[in-house]
């Protein structure tokens, strides 16, 4: 496999200055949108095949959020693009000084197979609203999805301005053997690691959207009834194939009983009493995962649920107590519909538990306490964190997205989603009409008034 043509020729489009009018930029984002509507039909098929998403389910988390950050992106893009001022120091007055956003050129996006349609196509959307060429590689685990995504971008766009690559490891690992302007992979922390060594042998620049065990903590004080409804939402949605998803949940010990029973209920409200027949429950990405969450259901007692079926690729929305935190479930992202909920007895202890935990990409509180939730959030490290609530915070273009270490850095989503695909270019313009001559040599200033002059110099 060499991709070295085809990302020379995408070079040179960039090159020409083709994608930098903002015109053209809208125009390519409203024909993604366009294509969207015309391809909704094979996407929605695709990601029933793939993942037994309902078409609802489907628009809600893939299609629609993808329409909603071209909206978004289309509204913003001159106030994004915008250069912004900046003051000048006295040094270099007169001047003007600013940010000028720049796209970086040819970018790689890779995507994930848990959303195969929205997280490719959403940071796509970002690299065309920056001005920048993309080639799209979206995950082979969802195959049906990938063939649907690559009909839909070759039939929108010219090769050599986005194109879709499909394959899996050895044709991603080809492409990062070329020299890209930019990369940005959404995936798991151990391939993005590989991902970021690639990238340094060519100085690229990354953003890194990975995975890890997003903790859920629910205290004494917490909404009971209503945490629960939200904590089952987050974590059943895609049948648990979301990164954000609750991964367990450390709950007081003074209120687990009607916690569980509250759980229990909203898993049979939301899917019924065999969740097989609900058309909102998803089917797990493939024969590998759902071998690994079955074994994950003897790390502890199932409280409800358990049933699964290789057949179908089926596994119950599962709650799982009495687990130990050295268990396999608490070390690796579940990454599934199951569910561990350890108990513990004050705040203190929760947060022990919690210290020295990978920093996760998402964490969920529950408390009514002020107090509580700013030491949780002082003391817990993450991504990005709910007070109340699971997941919504990655939900809108107005909060960037993104994880911490191993669970990734950069950021994606609107605004910061344009700034991951831009480079921060500072200019300043000096005038013509005055030109102080203290800072040419030779220089015939004493070092007292140097070190005097250069408090006013230095600030603008
Ligand atoms: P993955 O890392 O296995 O694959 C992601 C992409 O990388 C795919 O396109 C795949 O083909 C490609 N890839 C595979 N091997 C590669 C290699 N050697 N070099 C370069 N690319 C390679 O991840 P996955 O299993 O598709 O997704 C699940 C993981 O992604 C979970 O950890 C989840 O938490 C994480 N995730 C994160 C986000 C986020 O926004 N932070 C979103 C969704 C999923």
């Amino acid at each position: 496999m060499n991709f070295a043509n085809f990302v020379q020729r995408q070079r040179a489009f960039f090159q020409s200055g083709a994608t930098r009018p903002l015109d053209f930029r809208r125009a390519q984002l409203q024909a993604l949108s366009a294509a969207l509507v015309r391809h909704e039909s094979p996407l929605l098929a695709a990601l029933q095949s793939d993942l037994n998403k309902s078409p609802l389910q489907a628009y809600a988390s893939e299609l629609g959020l993808v329409q909603a950050e071209i909206r978004h992106a289309v509204r913003q893009l001159r106030r994004w693009s915008a250069a912004a001022r900046r003051p000048t120091a006295w040094f270099s007055a007169p001047a003007r000084s600013w940010i000028q956003p720049e796209p970086y050129g040819v970018a790689l996006l890779f995507g994930p197979w848990n959303y195969p349609a929205q997280l490719i196509l959403a940071p796509l959307v970002s690299a065309i609203a920056a001005g920048n060429c993309a080639v799209v590689k979206p995950s082979e685990l969802a195959p049906r999805t990938s063939e649907a995504v690559a009909a839909l971008i070759r039939e929108t766009f010219p090769e050599e301005f986005v194109c879709a690559v499909e394959g899996g490891a050895e044709v991603a690992e080809a492409l990062l053997t070329e020299r890209f302007d930019k990369i940005f992979f959404t995936g798991s922390t151990r391939v993005g690691r590989s991902v970021m060594a690639a990238a340094a042998r060519h100085l690229t620049p990354v953003t890194l959207e990975l995975g890890g065990k997003c903790p859920t903590l629910v205290c004494a004080d917490a909404a009971v009834e209503l945490a629960a409804r939200r904590i089952v939402w987050g974590k059943f949605l895609n049948a648990g194939q979301t990164c954000v998803a609750p991964d367990f949940v450390l709950v007081d010990r003074a209120v687990s009983e009607p916690f569980i029973a509250a759980l229990k209920k909203n898993i049979r409200r939301f899917y019924g009493d065999d969740a097989r027949c609900s058309p909102d429950y998803g089917r797990i990405v493939n024969a590998r995962h759902f071998t690994r969450l079955a074994g994950y259901l003897t790390d502890g007692r199932v409280e409800h649920g358990g049933a699964h079926d290789a057949a179908e690729r089926f596994i119950a929305p599962t709650v799982l107590t009495k687990v130990d935190p050295s268990a396999r479930v608490m070390q690796e992202e579940i990454f599934g519909p199951i569910l561990p909920v350890l108990e513990f007895d004050g705040l203190e202890e929760a947060l022990e538990l919690l210290r020295g935990r990978p920093t996760a990409l998402a964490l969920y509180l529950f408390t009514r306490n002020h107090a509580t939730e700013r030491r949780v959030l002082a003391e817990v490290p993450s991504g990005g964190a709910c007070v109340n609530d699971t997941v919504s915070h990655m939900i809108g273009g107005a909060l960037p997205f993104g994880g911490l270490g191993p669970s990734g850095m950069g950021a994606s989503h609107g605004r910061a989603g344009f700034e991951a695909f831009s480079h921060s270019r500072s200019v300043l313009r000096r005038a013509l009409w005055l030109d102080t001559p203290f800072r040419y040599p030779p220089q015939k200033l004493s070092l007292a008034v140097l070190k005097r002059a250069m408090g006013f110099l230095l600030s603008d």
